[in-house]
């Protein structure tokens, strides 16, 4: 796992599209219980080369039930974004992840694992990509026993979602504890 590591960290496969050009943020254990797969870093995450240290990273982390340092633990959650670097901003927010960089690695640092862990699909573009169904993100969410026990499926934490959140209060009340039951057993 290190040696592909240190690869994945030297990529520049989409360069010529990065408009700040290649970061790749990866965290990864052979041990690691839980994978969070969202979309690609932001800017922030950019800047400080380290994911989920943001208004999100500290929802996701409540929404988890965990603190800092079991969150930022490889052996416990690999962080396996769809796309590892920043890809830019569009007109409505950031872009979507390159669409070279999960079908390039994802496979490569999940066959390094030696148990199979929860995946957690957080957001859109991870869901599209990993399940492949034609849900919505709002119906994926209301079903998300089904995709149990390979995937969690989770809205995106950002504090951008209000409006989500607010029209779904049954995320909170009756998913979010079910999740951290989830996430329990698997840290143990
Ligand atoms: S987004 Fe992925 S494929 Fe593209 S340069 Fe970064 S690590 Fe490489």
């Amino acid at each position: 796992m290190k040696g592909l590591l240190t690869e994945i960290r030297h990529c520049s496969v989409c360069k010529p599209f990065l408009p700040l050009g290649a970061n790749p943020i990866i965290s990864a254990s052979p041990k690691s219980k839980i994978v969070l797969a969202s979309q690609a870093p932001g800017k922030i995450a950019h800047e400080k080369s380290i994911a989920w240290d943001d208004p999100s990273g500290r929802r996701l982390r409540a929404w988890l039930g965990v603190n800092e340092d079991t969150f930022y633990n490889p052996d416990n959650f690999a962080v396996l974004p769809l796309g590892f670097c920043f890809p830019g901003k569009g007109k409505t927010g950031d872009l979507p992840p390159r669409p070279e960089c999960a079908p390039l690695w994802h496979q490569k640092v999940i066959d390094h694992f030696e148990a199979d862990p929860l995946y957690i699909l957080i957001g859109n573009h991870a869901q599209s990509y990993y399940l492949q169904d034609k849900r919505s993100l709002t119906k994926r969410i209301q079903n998300f026993e089904a995709y149990l026990p390979k995937y969690f499926v989770l809205p995106h934490p950002s504090p951008v979602n209000h409006f989500w959140m607010n029209k779904n209060k049954w995320f909170e009340s009756d998913v979010i504890p079910q999740l951290q039951q989830e996430i329990k057993q698997r840290l143990q």
